[in-house]
């Protein structure tokens, strides 16, 4: 059965690129009857950030994506966050001590630090590994009596792998195809951290063999992970069941080069997180896609695009749609650009595919929090109307907002343009034709307001302009008999009567 898993580290509010991460996950365990689940790594307490997992979570669930086995879900391979399995990975970092693949190392942070500052002014990196670890300050240099004496006395250590040297580490990334690595060009990273926990390579391979994951989808920025990955399989006897790996391309800057990064969004105006973040430390907020008023079907379907294609013409797509199609081969190798106005585009997509009923729905509470109450009735009608010129649930506002209040000021230019002194006069006979209209309903307003109009031979555009500048306040709005038989026939005259004063 294959089961993937999404692994992010609660260090802050996930990213686009984490979401698509996750969603890709989702995708290709669902297209094949898989397993998705959450794995929260938290292992490094120095980067830990409250909320972050909540976050993570309540971002998965607004998307759709929901996790089969997780903290929440629970789970036959849990616990399912790395911290409440700390006691688990200590073993195999011994297994691997004793079989030669590891050792310990006593270098103080102090040590490390002299290091790194002496190969700095040669103008070199310092790298702990094959041509170093030789003469350093460690179990591979030390007598065995020494380093059991150090330990007990409790002096500080660390787990390192020892990476075999002259090897080729070889591998078929799903999307990338073969992949070799030369062992010479990797330290020894450390895998058992002084603090007794282990470090993201060791708890990452351990916890997908304990948890039977089949394949791991995850960002670019792993790649290079991945040879020590492979080795570790193989140095824990786990090569016949090590996962496929298949590493996803970068999300690239909307302009200029690079990887989009998590402060791009509030530098450009953009979301490049799903849901709001509060910084807990500084309280600083970043916008999310929610709170900006995209679908999450939005949201989703264009995370998709980012990265794959379908191979046909087909833009939209339904997340069940999505599971059907998608294709890890269809995964492009090279980053892909974000666009924030495609974004737009694509929830304007959604936006239009809901009902009046749908919208009127979500327009409710933005009209409450104004004190505006309205019957479902009259909002559907006025949803409907204008709709077309909206892209977001916000935009209702903008585009309807004189059904609810009625103009106080009026717009200049348009005074300026279509108010003649014959105006009030005119607008005047025109309320006695309202008056006289029965049924309140556009069609029959129309009807006598034109036979009115023609009778008298006066110019459509020289009271329809200065009309509708009484009903709305400019010359904005859908059609103006439309907006007569919303706003309804007391209402429009005293908006007339108001105007014309
Ligand atoms: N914890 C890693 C992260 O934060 C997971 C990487 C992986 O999927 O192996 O992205």
């Amino acid at each position: 059965k294959i089961r993937v898993r999404f692994a992010p580290s609660p260090t802050g509010p996930l990213h686009m690129g984490g979401v698509r991460t996750a969603l890709f996950n989702y995708l290709f365990a669902k297209k094949h009857g898989g397993d998705f689940i959450l794995r929260i790594e938290d292992t490094d307490q120095n980067r830990f950030v409250p909320g972050a997992q909540e976050y993570i979570e309540e971002s998965l669930e607004w998307c759709g994506l929901i996790p089969d086995e997780g903290p929440k879900a629970g789970g036959d391979f849990g616990p399912y966050r790395q911290s409440d399995r700390k006691e688990l990975y200590e073993k195999y970092a011994d297994q691997l001590v004793k079989a030669g693949w590891a050792y310990i190392a006593f270098d103080t942070p102090e040590e490390m630090e002299q290091l790194r500052k002496n190969a700095e002014a040669k103008k070199e990196t310092f790298s702990y590994g094959i041509s170093t670890r030789d003469t350093l300050n460690n179990s591979l240099n030390l007598p065995a009596e020494e380093v059991k004496q150090k330990i007990a006395a409790g002096e500080k250590y660390v787990i390192r792998f020892k990476m075999p040297e002259n090897e080729n580490v070889t591998d078929n990334d799903i999307i990338r195809g073969e992949v070799t690595f030369s062992t010479n060009i990797l330290d020894d990273k450390v895998l058992f951290k002084s603090d007794g926990m282990p470090t993201y390579h060791l708890a990452n391979v351990v916890d997908d063999h304990l948890m039977e994951i089949t394949h791991v989808i995850r960002g670019e920025e792993w790649l290079s992970s991945m040879p020590l990955h492979v080795m570790l399989y193989k140095a824990l006897g786990w090569e016949n069941t090590k996962p496929k790996f298949a590493h996803l391309p970068l999300i690239l800057k909307p302009q200029g080069k690079g990887k989009l990064s998590k402060r791009d969004g509030d530098k450009m105006g953009f979301p490049v997180f799903p849901l709001e973040w509060k910084d807990p430390k500084t309280g600083a907020i970043s916008i999310g896609y929610r709170e900006e008023g995209y679908f999450p079907e939005a949201f989703v379907n264009l995370l998709a695009m980012l990265g794959w294609n379908p191979g046909t013409e087909q833009e939209f797509f339904t997340l069940e749609e999505l599971t059907e199609q998608f294709d890890l081969s269809r995964v492009v190798k090279s980053g892909s650009r974000f666009n924030p106005e495609k974004a737009k585009w694509f929830n304007n997509h959604y936006f239009q595919q809901k009902t009046k009923k749908e919208l009127a729905a979500l327009f409710k509470p933005l009209l409450e929090e104004k004190g505006i109450s309205a019957d479902n009735k009259k909002l559907e009608r006025i949803v409907a109307e204008v709709k077309e010129r909206c892209e977001f649930v916000s935009d209702l506002w903008n585009q309807s907002y004189y059904f609810f209040v009625a103009p106080e000021v009026y717009d200049e230019k348009t005074i300026k343009k279509r108010w003649k002194e014959d105006t009030p006069e005119k607008l005047s006979e025109i309320i006695n034709v309202f008056e006289s209209v029965e049924k309140w309903e556009a069609a029959s307003i129309k009807e006598q307001f034109s036979a009115f109009m023609n009778e008298k031979e006066w110019g459509f555009g020289a009271v329809m302009n200065p009309l509708r500048l009484c009903l709305v306040g400019g010359n904005m709005g859908p059609d103006l008999f439309a907006i007569c038989e919303i706003l309804g026939k007391e209402e429009t005259i005293s908006r007339i009567k108001k105007g014309i004063e």
